[in-house]
C-alpha cells in the first residue's frame, strides 16, 4: 500500500499556489520537477535541491 505524498511550493517558502499529489515520493518527484525547474529555476538534478523538495513533502 502506497501512501499519498503531497508537495506544496509554499512549504518551501515560495510565493506560489502550486500543489501536487502522487502515490509515493518517487512519482511525486517526477511530477514536481518540471514545475520547480520552469517556475522557480531549481535544478532537481542536484542532490541538495532534491532533498530540499523531499523535506517539504508530506
Ligand atoms: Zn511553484
Amino acid at each position: 500500500m502506497k501512501k499519498v505524498a503531497t508537495f506544496r511550493c509554499r512549504d518551501l517558502g515560495l510565493e506560489c499556489d502550486y500543489e501536487m499529489q502522487a502515490e509515493g515520493e518517487d512519482e511525486l518527484m517526477k511530477r514536481v520537477e518540471g514545475h520547480v525547474m520552469n517556475a522557480h529555476e531549481m535544478d532537481v538534478s542536484k542532490e541538495e535541491t532534491r532533498n530540499k523538495i523531499l523535506s517539504a513533502v508530506r
